[in-house]
């Protein structure tokens, strides 16, 4: 099937930025992060109420690739995916105990009968319901993993940092569950190794620690940290022994408590990104989650609950990698991996290669499905527009400048993560491109 593609515009996408303000004191500046700042600016993100967002064009597209990569690792450990509701009844979490306990972080309603309802910021009462409600559950149908990408809700006292600690936020969240212990645990392991992997593909630098169980409960705890000087948690990473936990759990004491190990960058600051939890029992035995045993009695099933925000990798992937005026996404989760910017109107090359831009564009898409914009707004200056595509952070600009008039025509690339630029052919631009650009994998083969 050969049908015509949409072509993606600069002068149509609904991108509301604002000018570059230099040395502007922010308002509120411990509640603000370089990554909030940004994502505002560059129209990524716009604030409707404090911790809740608009996400723009630019935000969605990044998310869905990166809800791309969760995908197909969950398919790889045969975790299937589903939508839990966001309103769980309240008597839920009375039965775990677990409403008592973080009452003011929740967002409850009610409905036209007096119903109490929670709008969740976490579903292991919801999941263990569900499986409760099929009977009898035979042992030939675990493991099961379930898990979704959606809205979650936390009435937190103090939102900052924007979508790093937001009222509403896009999490992922995987409930396992096991016919015993060894079984839980094994499949804990698997589901870390494949968190593992996708961190991995968004290459920022992380760190898989011990971490405490809270009022999640559970017997095993780790969290996935990136490493930022805004991360609100303490990570202490030994490099002599490897011995790496929250400090909440390894003590506050600027030692290993394995090895004794003192150095002084022994102490991060990390952003969580990702936390997973063994939870045994907890919720599956008072929400009777069982499956049905060898002397057709009920046993609890075991349950691991996994899980990893979405939205706040998006913005922490953003602060940790931006420079102070411009963004670097990383390269998988950049909205467009290439923009072509067309001559200026009225210009020498608008005349001579007036179809050029559009027929670079034809040719990368093609090579490039859907990763490629054309910035049209040719009634500015190639050189304003090479800012905006810096500063929103595309990977590759592709300039249709003077060069484009000489014969064989010569497009400027302009690598932007490392700030160099060549003149390159029409067919030069495209082996370049396929050698350097990270979402080659994303190319049209269907
Ligand atoms: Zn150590």
């Amino acid at each position: 099937m050969n049908k015509i593609r949409i072509v993606h515009r600069s002068s149509r996408l609904f991108q509301p930025l604002n000018p570059v303000q230099k040395n502007i004191q922010a308002k509120n500046v411990d509640l603000t992060s370089l990554s909030q700042k940004l994502m505002l600016d560059l129209g990524i993100i716009k604030q409707s109420s404090p911790g809740s967002f608009h996400y723009l064009p630019l935000a969605v597209r990044s998310l869905n690739k990166l809800t791309k990569i969760v995908d197909e690792e969950m398919a790889n450990i045969d975790a299937q995916k589903v939508i839990f509701p966001t309103l769980t009844y309240s008597k839920l979490w009375e039965k775990t105990g677990r409403i008592s306990d973080v009452d003011s972080e929740l967002f409850k309603v009610k409905d036209r009968h007096d119903g109490s309802y929670i709008l969740s910021p976490t579903h292991e009462e919801a999941a263990a319901d569900l499986l409760a409600t099929i009977t009898p559950m035979s042992y030939k149908q675990f493991p099961l993993k379930l898990y979704q990408i959606s809205s979650k809700f936390r009435d937190e006292m103090k939102p900052r940092f924007g979508l790093m600690r937001a009222r509403q936020f896009i999490m992922k969240d995987l409930y396992s569950f096991d016919l015993n212990m060894e079984l839980a645990r094994a499949t804990y392991d698997q589901v870390c190794e494949a968190y593992e992997r996708i961190f991995k593909l968004i290459g920022i630098n992380f760190v898989k620690v011990l971490g405490t169980t809270g009022n999640m409960g559970g017997s095993i705890s780790n969290e996935f940290h990136f490493i930022s000087k805004i991360g609100e948690d303490k990570i202490l990473s030994c490099g002599s022994c490897g011995y790496r936990a929250n400090v909440e759990l390894a003590g506050d004491e600027l030692q290993c408590p394995v090895c004794g190990n003192n150095d002084k960058d022994l102490i991060k600051n990390g952003i969580e990104v990702g936390h997973t939890f063994l939870l045994g029992e907890k919720y599956s035995k008072p929400l009777n989650a069982n499956f049905m045993g060898i002397n057709s009695n009920a046993v609890a099933l075991q349950m691991g609950s996994y899980g990893l925000g979405i939205s706040r990798i998006l913005a922490a992937a953003i602060e940790v990698g931006s420079l102070e005026h411009e963004i670097r996404w990383p390269d998988v989760l950049a909205p467009y991996s290439i923009i072509i910017i067309s001559p200026k109107d009225g210009s020498k090359e608008d005349s001579a290669v007036k179809d050029l831009p559009l027929e670079m564009y034809r040719t990368l898409d093609g090579v490039f499905c859907d990763e490629v914009l054309l910035d049209d707004r040719n009634a500015l200056t190639i050189g304003k527009r090479v800012l905006d595509a810096k500063r929103t952070g595309y990977p590759y600009i592709v300039v249709v400048g003077s060069k484009a008039t000489e014969t064989p025509a010569r497009l400027e690339v302009i690598d932007v993560k490392n700030d160099e630029q060549h003149y390159l052919s029409k067919d030069q631009l495209v082996d370049f491109l396929q050698g350097n650009c990270a979402n080659k994998s994303h190319s049209v083969t269907n």
